[in-house]
């Protein structure tokens, strides 16, 4: 189903600069469309964000284009994602052949999206959390992704990003952030390329903003 409009939305993200193939190849094949409600699947392939259900939104998919093409991972990698969301993102990288480990602090959100990645058959590690502490149990991570944005960089993912790995994040106020793409060079030392104008829902935890 809706093989057509995949296919638009591939050519869409090649004319906005998405490059990649083998990024491009992972958006032919997942299908957003059951990752968004029911009343929401004839937009499912247009480039917009889309309402999810708690106050949350499944990602522009330029945005999670552009995330997945600057953290660039290789089959049998790592990556931890913060804010598995619809799941839709932590789907692409395991199209890419990625071991997936993803944290969702909404456990309705969280269950939702382990339902789908059951129905699927798709081996994604998830969990129902604070994804601000990261997830200590399988550190360190060849690439973290983050999909909420936070006020400062957490200090735990830091910690868990292995050497050589990146970190993408978006950091600023509540309505718009920039994109750090952080380099991992050795233990403490970092190299961070900035891409201003993103806007993204907050990362809420102990790391990020405080709940109100
Ligand atoms: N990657 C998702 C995008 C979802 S929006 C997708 O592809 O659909 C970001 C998600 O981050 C929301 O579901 C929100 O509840 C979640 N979130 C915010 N703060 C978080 C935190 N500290 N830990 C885990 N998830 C968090």
């Amino acid at each position: 189903m809706y093989e057509r409009e995949r296919k638009d939305l591939v050519e869409t993200l090649k004319s906005k600069g998405i490059k990649n193939e083998r990024v491009l190849d992972a958006f032919a094949k997942v299908q957003r469309h059951l990752f968004v409600p029911d009343i929401m699947k004839q937009h499912a392939y247009t480039d917009v964000a889309l309402p999810i259900g708690m106050g949350q939104t499944i990602s522009q998919p330029y945005t999670v284009a552009y995330m997945t093409e600057a953290l660039d991972p290789r089959p049998n990698q790592k990556i931890l994602e913060i804010g598995t969301g619809s799941g839709y993102q932590a789907a692409i990288l395991n199209a890419m052949g990625v071991r997936v480990f993803t944290i969702e602090r909404h456990h309705d959100l969280h269950k939702s999206a382990v339902k789908i990645f059951d129905e699927m058959n798709l081996k994604i590690a998830a969990r129902w959390g604070d994804g601000t502490l990261g997830w200590q149990e399988f550190a360190p991570y060849d690439g973290i992704i983050v999909t909420a944005g936070g006020p400062s960089v957490p200090e735990n993912l830091r910690k868990q990003i292995a050497v050589g790995g990146k970190m993408v994040i978006p950091v600023g106020d509540k309505k718009i952030q920039t994109l750090q793409i952080i380099s991992k060079i050795s233990d403490g030392q970092f190299n961070i390329k900035e891409v201003p104008y993103f806007a993204f829902v907050p990362l809420i935890g102990k790391e990020g903003w405080k709940e109100k």
